[in-house]
């Protein structure tokens, strides 16, 4: 398929409008004037439901969905029923995946059952296609289990994902930085371990790991959409569409990750897609459909396009050593819609942004030469 006019997003940031070739079996050449192309995104954080849940999302609704988001990899959770544990269920997941419309990867447990004790497997999980070790939704590892676990993903050469908050302390802003603080205290005594701060979103946490990162330490973090985009003020007006753990922090907080973003502490925008049954959210689940309007939010926060690119194409790969692969969006930056959660292609409908115009959209998403989906765009 040949674009015309379109402008490419790239480490650079977004080039003239130019013309661009690629492998998309069956497309029509067209005029992309005013059109985004970019890499596909890639999410490192997503929860597909599946096995377990399977009314809330499986790992076709969530491929699809992510797909109508603009991503073309996502990397799952392993707080499924059972959890990914062991690597046989690892292994049949990875074959599931392999029918899939885009890119689908899974993170294993660090410990089994997620209980925070005994070791899974580093070694086996990578073994059956592990990219990272999470135990992400629990935190409850001492500090000697987490040390053991980041030499034991160390030697496996996989990187730990920590969902960063003290369970016995609660959600405020102290136990995400005393979760972190630990956490960056075990790592600087492991030789060669990688971690990983999942949906950090306190002003304190940016702090310390910017320190460790200027003590070279090798630590990455993660912020999601609706940190940097809401804040507490926000959580009044949706109730419970508002309840999310980490919780939606003060103006304070949000400022802070969006200047971390900016300047590369936080590397990576992730969504923690956590879809739920209308029930369940009802009755107060945590978290929310984030696939579908990532995009946008994203790009409604005015980054530099350097920094887009870094956070969402470039640094999530990077983080669980993947790389480009042939996969490619097509955004129209100026168009606006009023967000329907009905209308997603996830089980999860509830969002933090029902009702709220938004403005950029994806248009086409190309995986290895297919067109995986393609939306019929009305312009005024
Ligand atoms: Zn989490
Ligand atoms: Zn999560």
């Amino acid at each position: 398929m040949q674009l015309q006019n379109v402008r490419v997003l790239g480490p650079a940031g977004l080039s003239p409008p130019t013309s661009v070739a690629i492998n998309a079996a069956g497309a029509a050449d067209r005029d992309a004037s005013g059109l985004i192309l970019s890499p596909g995104w890639l999410d490192l954080h997503a929860h597909l439901r599946d096995p377990g849940f399977l009314h809330k999302e499986t790992l076709q609704t969530g491929a699809t969905s992510a797909a109508f988001g603009g991503f073309t990899h996502i990397v799952a959770m392993a707080n499924t029923d059972p959890v990914i544990d062991r690597p046989e269920l690892l292994r049949e997941l990875v074959a599931r995946a392999a029918a899939l419309p885009i890119g689908v990867s899974f993170v294993a447990a660090v410990t089994m059952g997620l209980e925070g004790r005994s070791l899974t497997d580093a070694a086996a999980l990578r073994r059956a296609g592990a990219v990272a070790l999470s135990d992400d939704g629990r935190h409850l590892m001492d500090q000697a289990t987490l040390r053991r676990a980041l030499t034991a993903a160390a030697e496996a050469g996989l990187p730990v994902l920590i969902h960063a908050q003290i369970e016995r302390l609660g959600k405020g802003p102290e136990s995400e930085a005393a979760a972190v603080t630990q956490a960056l205290e075990a790592v600087e005594s492991v030789p060669g371990a990688r971690l990983h701060i999942q949906h950090v979103s306190t002003h304190a946490a940016v702090e310390l790991i910017r320190t460790a990162k200027r003590h070279r330490l090798l630590v990455t973090a993660e912020a999601t959409p609706h940190h940097l985009a809401l804040t507490a003020q926000d959580v009044t007006a949706l109730g419970p569409h508002g309840a999310v753990n980490p919780p939606l922090r003060s103006v304070d907080d949000r400022d802070a990750l969006r200047l971390a973003l900016a300047e590369g502490v936080i590397d990576a925008i992730a969504t923690d897609h956590a879809p739920h049954d209308v029930g369940a959210k009802a009755a107060g689940a945590n978290g929310f459909h984030g696939f579908e309007t990532a995009l946008p939010v994203v790009m409604g926060l005015g980054l530099d396009e350097r920094v887009l690119y870094r956070a969402c194409v470039e640094r999530p790969r990077e983080i669980i050593g993947q790389s480009i692969d042939d996969e490619w969006i097509l955004i129209d930056p100026a168009a606006e819609w009023i967000v329907d959660g009905s209308s997603f292609k996830s089980r999860g409908k509830n969002t933090p942004f029902a009702g709220r115009r938004l403005r950029g959209r994806i248009v086409m998403t190309l995986c290895h030469g297919q067109v995986v989906m393609e939306r019929v765009m009305q312009h005024a």
